[in-house]
């Protein structure tokens, strides 16, 4: 049971306070309708609260924040309400307030001249994606919860997602921030430079910090030119132990017009076959492995379709692997996309199943799998690993469906245990035990596990000097 926060309930008189300050219409004190804003997306956490406000502007949430302090209120930042590691739900004391940042999602501007575009917290990150292109150029950060999770979500998770490779992750994705800190002050740091060495990067800091530093209201993102050109591949194997030689063969040869690297196992795609709607095999047989990777160029006549023929035939030829396919036609292109992006989703048709978002150096990815899937069996004979993701950036989505027809809730109780061996391996082999989802909740008090005690400590300074009162998203991230 994860140590909850000691924070009081606010009284009567401080909950008309906080409502008068978005009105009532933006208030919601009711139980029932709290719910969707107290209910993670895979049902894992369930939480209470004693309000949800949905403030309008970032003076509203600076008003709020101003409050909170003084009456030393706990707050829960919450974005499209899509993350992994239950950040973005509070505890189940009912003490908490939820602050929900969808109404801030105006665009404050774009300016094509520094390649950036100004947009507020509560954009959609599909609507910012959506902005961009309508402006000529690429917002390249891309995740499967797109249509969901906001700008403000993916800075304070630093969201990784599919572009990694070529465009890195949310934090290199940001030139400027607003912040609203935890007494109300209002930090604006919205520049659009891509030079500024004049002293601590702050944005840095709130960056991943999860809602325990302070609330993100804007952000200047980096925009870079629409690829004019596009190949996707997939490529067929059963031998693991070649997959990362096939990527660095892939990777030397097109450099940075690799913008994707991605891994998929057997077991998923029949998951996503099973469950999927409008999907079909990418191959005449099966095979044990699939990789789904992307060349893009911003200028036409780069070639990349031959770029793509000449690494499929190497790769065939060295045996690293076995069929090849490029996507023909755009829609060829997505269905082969969609069979990854369902990879998540449909893992809930299957029961129960026990989540790990790690990272491991690319070249021991293989050595990592079969150490885990070891393991696994032992705990629990049966269940189905479904390692996927993003094989280029060495994150592995170490997911474990249960067996079938096992008790849902026999097979969950063994996740805390299955978490602290998988990770034992992560660790062993110089990995993280958070590639890209973030701490939240879920992987608290596995810190201190994973790294330095001088680290932990640190973080704890950070924390007490951006929020004394721990008023901030608190029993979060921080063991
Ligand atoms: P929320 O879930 O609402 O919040 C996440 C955290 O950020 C919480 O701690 C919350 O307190 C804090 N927060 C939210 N808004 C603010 C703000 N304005 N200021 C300060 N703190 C704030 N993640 C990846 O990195 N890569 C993936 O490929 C990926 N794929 C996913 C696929 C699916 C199907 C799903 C459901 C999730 C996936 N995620 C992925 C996880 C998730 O989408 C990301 O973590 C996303 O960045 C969360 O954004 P959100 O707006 O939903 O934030």
């Amino acid at each position: 049971m994860t140590r909850q926060p000691d924070h009081k309930r606010p009284n009567a008189e401080t909950i008309d306070a906080f409502v008068r300050i978005v009105g009532e219409d933006h208030a919601i004190r009711d139980a029932a309708a709290m719910t969707p804003y107290l209910v993670e997306w895979r049902d894992r956490y369930r939480g209470k609260a004693a309000l949800v406000l949905k403030p309008a502007d970032t003076e509203q949430v600076s008003s709020i924040l101003k409050l909170a302090n003084e009456t030393r209120t706990a707050v829960v930042p919450q974005g499209g309400n899509t993350g992994l590691v239950g950040g973005q739900i509070p505890f189940e004391t009912g003490n908490e307030v939820v602050l929900s940042l969808g109404r801030l999602d105006r665009v404050r501007g774009i300016d094509l001249a520094s390649n950036c575009m100004t947009v507020e917290a509560g954009l959609v990150l599909a609507l910012a994606r959506q902005l961009a292109a309508n402006a000529g150029r690429l917002f390249p950060l891309s995740l499967a919860s797109e249509g969901s999770c906001q700008i403000g979500g993916v800075l304070a998770t630093n969201a990784g997602g599919v572009a990694v490779l070529a465009y890195g992750s949310a934090r290199d994705l940001t030139l400027g921030l607003e912040v609203v800190l935890a007494d109300g002050t209002v930090w604006n740091g919205l520049k659009s430079l891509r030079k500024d060495n004049s002293g601590y990067d702050l944005k840095d800091l709130f960056i991943g910090s999860e809602g325990t530093l302070g609330v993100i209201t804007a952000a200047v993102l980096r925009l870079f030119p629409k690829p004019a050109e596009r190949v996707t591949c997939m490529a067929g194997l059963s031998l693991l132990e070649a997959a990362p030689d096939f990527f660095a063969r892939v990777a030397g040869r097109a450099g940075p017009a690799l913008t994707a690297f991605e891994i998929m196992p057997r077991t998923g795609l029949e998951f996503v076959l099973r469950h999927g709607s409008d999907v079909r095999e990418p191959f005449p047989s099966p095979h044990a492995w699939y990789l789904l990777f992307e060349l893009t160029s911003p200028r036409e006549g780069e070639e990349l379709q031959r770029l793509a023929e000449t690494v499929l035939d190497e790769g065939i030829k060295t045996r690293e692997i076995e069929s090849a396919v490029i996507a023909s036609s755009l829609a060829q292109s997505e269905g082969l996309w969609r069979l990854r992006e369902l990879m998540s989703e449909v893992q809930k048709h299957e029961g129960g199943s026990i989540k790990h978002d790690v990272a491991v150096p690319v070249a021991r990815i293989p050595e990592f799998i079969a150490r885990a899937n070891q393991l696994v069996e032992l705990m629990v004979p049966g269940a189905r690993p479904i390692p996927f993701g993003h094989l280029g950036d060495g994150n592995i989505h170490y997911n474990v469906s249960q067996p079938p027809g096992m008790d849902r809730t026999i097979f969950l109780s063994h996740w805390e245990a299955m978490n602290a061996a998988v990770h034992e391996i992560v660790l062993d082999l110089g990995g993280s035990i958070s590639a890209e989802h973030g701490i939240g909740r879920m992987k608290r008090d596995l810190l201190p596990h994973a790294k330095p005690a001088i680290e932990i400590e640190l973080m704890r300074k950070i924390k007490r000097a951006f929020d004394p009162n721990r008023i901030l998203n608190p029993g979060k991230l921080l063991p």
